[in-house]
């Protein structure tokens, strides 16, 4: 639901209500990876192989380091109540990046003709929430399951199916014999030929990985 707009007319006040339909309506029957990550934030490839990177990893990093340094300085300080507002800012930040993503994940979607998006299953979310404070990898996990869950309820404004997918291997399997391998810098080859950027590998194995039960992100 959108905004909520009262107008007064003579003697009558109007209440309008914007909402957004759900349309079931998907023309394609194109399956797509979508692999989320750090340096990339996301990588989206499609089974005929149209690859698209979303987000700047860079500039996120960046930014974080920024509110970090900003952060240590006014600690030492004891202004907690101005690193409240810093941290509120930086998760406004955040938060706002994600969308853009997930928006551009969905038109990329539409555009391809993708009737179903698959993403990798985050695990362990319920023990990150305790730990994340000390854990750098797991406070990422939660950023992970923020952009998911905005992929998720966009492609379902557009009809578009979001499936979970177990992430056993998915940066190392090789798609075209299964071979485990490890990327070296930015390449991913194999010994049977196969050869791809390195940041393309999850999100095509993502494709073809077994579908987890149940529909929640959650472990
Ligand atoms: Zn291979």
């Amino acid at each position: 639901m959108g905004a909520l707009r009262i107008t007064k007319k003579s003697n009558k006040y109007i209440a309008q209500i914007s909402v957004e339909k759900v349309s079931h309506i998907v023309k394609g029957d194109v399956v797509m990876g979508v692999d989320l990550g750090l340096k990339v934030p996301a990588v989206a490839v499609t089974d005929s192989g149209k690859t698209f990177f979303f987000g700047n990893g860079r500039q996120n990093k960046y930014v974080k380091r920024k509110y970090k340094a900003k952060r240590k300085k006014l600690g030492k300080a004891k202004k907690l109540k101005v690193i409240k507002k810093l941290d509120d800012k930086e998760q406004r930040w955040m938060t706002d990046q994600d969308h853009k993503v997930s928006r551009e994940i969905i038109n990329f979607a539409v555009n391809n003709n993708v009737s179903d998006i698959r993403l990798e299953k985050l695990t362990n979310i319920r023990n990150t929430a305790r730990t994340s404070r000390k854990n750098e990898k797991n406070l990422h996990t939660w950023s992970f399951y923020r952009l998911a869950q905005f992929i998720e309820y966009k492609a379902l404004l557009k009809g578009i199916k979001v499936e979970y997918v177990d992430p056993k291997y998915t940066s190392q399997i090789c798609p075209e014999c299964k071979k485990l391998n490890k990327a070296r810098d930015r390449k991913y080859k194999c010994s049977c030929g196969f050869k791809t950027h390195r940041d393309r590998v999850g999100a095509i194995n993502i494709i073809n990985a077994p579908v987890v039960d149940g529909k929640s992100l959650l472990a």
